[in-house]
């Protein structure tokens, strides 16, 4: 592909792949542990960084490499490095960033796997975590100090499905020269581009949407143009600012690369070596060709099947931000394209436990499954599963009540659907 700034679904297909000498349309699955080097000295070279390729694929392989490149493309970022999950790419954006004795911003409304790893897992990596709340952000700014590392966030949130108010969290970290980071995993590039916003690193879960079928479990992050400009000099980041005795005295900030995604790669998949398989990349790599269709198609079922539950007699509430009462609303106005918001929805029945748990077990084509982001339409009971741990309290904290159902509608057709719903809360 030429230079020439081509639309995102031109992107998602041709993106970051230049044809070897088999020019195979499908992606190679380069399937190695190792690779060869032309003599000792070009060895030397590429252990040095004075030549950038291929040592060990722990670090890089060629498949994983089409599927960051292509990443990189799609979210308007300067590059990408793909992990074994969503989670290991959290994990590592923010270990890239932050150690023992400092502290990160996590918004309240965020995936409870990365609530997890936040208040407990990185706690006992001396990493504290303090949360603000996304809709009412004023209270953010008094939580920074000189130890901050990041603020966190999702630019739709699972489960809650809330929308955070992007540029403005943006501008609260650009004025202490903070990174802000991004889980994108359920918009996905199609419909909202962070780091447009001003967002420095973009996190996925390539596991929902991106791949698409429920067949893989995948992650990447993705560093900003502007993220090395904003790392250079920064006393919050005197790591990248100092020689790295276990990289013979680099000094990240020297490096004519993007250096965010340059140290995860080097220091942290080195050491830690959550690295993606080629065959799974290439999972990945299908997925993404039909990211927009399956999006579009997503988003368009979602929204006829919460206007079909808003006008339901035994229905409380409908959580979906495009729908007229949403608290969202203009915020998906602002941030997603074609106001498209994804294929998550939520709703509370006029009944309780029970009767919520029967409208799981009632539906045909919604399978009782806790995942989104796949093709096939997905249901759940948050309060007896994903949230029974919780206390009372916690649970209304949590805005968790006992008869809230959880959908990932699915690509399937929508006049289904609906009159699969439409027999299960009979
Ligand atoms: C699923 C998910 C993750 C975790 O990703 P895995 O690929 O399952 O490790 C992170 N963030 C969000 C928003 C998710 O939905």
């Amino acid at each position: 592909m030429s230079s020439k700034i081509y639309k995102p679904q031109t992107l998602a297909i041709q993106a970051g792949y230049t044809k070897d000498t088999q020019k195979t349309m499908s992606v190679p699955i380069y399937q190695s542990t190792a690779y060869e080097f032309d003599n000792a000295e070009q060895a030397g070279a590429r252990f040095a960084l004075k030549e950038l390729g291929n040592i060990y694929s722990r670090l890089t392989n060629p498949t994983n490499d089409v599927l960051e490149k292509r990443l990189a493309a799609l979210e308007g970022g300067a590059s990408a490095v793909v992990t074994s999950s969503g989670s290991s790419a959290i994990f590592y954006a923010i270990a890239n960033i932050a150690q023992a004795g400092d502290n990160i911003l996590i918004a309240d409304k965020i995936y409870g796997g990365s609530s997890n790893l936040f208040l407990h897992t990185l706690k006992r990596f001396g990493i504290q975590a303090r949360v603000f709340c996304i809709d009412d952000i004023s209270t953010l700014e008094a939580l920074i100090d000189t130890k901050t590392k990041a603020i966190f966030f999702e630019s739709l949130s699972n489960p809650q499905i809330a929308i955070a108010p992007i540029e403005e969290i943006v501008a609260i970290a650009k004025k202490h020269s903070i990174i802000s980071i991004c889980d994108n995993t359920v918009a996905t590039p199609i419909l909202c581009n962070p780091i447009k916003w001003g967002v420095d690193v973009v996190v996925h879960s390539l596991s929902k949407y991106i791949s698409g079928q429920g067949s893989v479990i995948a992650g990447a992050i993705i560093d900003s143009p502007s993220l090395n400009h904003l790392i250079k000099n920064n006393p919050r980041y005197e790591h990248f600012n100092t020689p790295d005795t276990s990289y013979h005295g680099l000094v990240y900030a020297d490096v004519n690369l993007p250096i965010f995604n340059l140290r995860v790669r080097t220091a942290l998949l080195r050491d830690i070596g959550a690295s993606l398989s080629a065959f799974n990349s290439w999972i990945v790599l299908q997925g993404l060709e039909t990211l927009k269709v399956r999006i579009y198609e997503h988003s368009l079922n979602a929204q006829k099947i919460a206007s079909f539950l808003c006008d339901h007699p035994k229905i409380k509430s409908v959580n979906y931000p495009s729908i007229q009462n949403s608290p969202y609303k203009e915020l998906a106005k602002k941030y997603f394209k074609d106001n498209l918001c994804s294929g998550l929805v939520s709703f509370e029945i006029k009944g309780d436990f029970e009767e919520a748990k029967k409208v799981c077990n009632s539906t045909n084509l919604f399978s009782i499954v806790v995942n989104i982001g796949d093709t096939k339409s997905l249901i759940v009971h948050p309060a007896s599963t994903t949230h029974s741990q919780l206390s009372k309290e916690e649970l209304e904290k949590a805005n968790i009540s006992s008869s809230l159902i959880r959908l990932s509608v699915g690509i399937e057709d929508a006049e289904d659907l609906i009159e699969d719903l439409t027999i299960a809360l009979k």
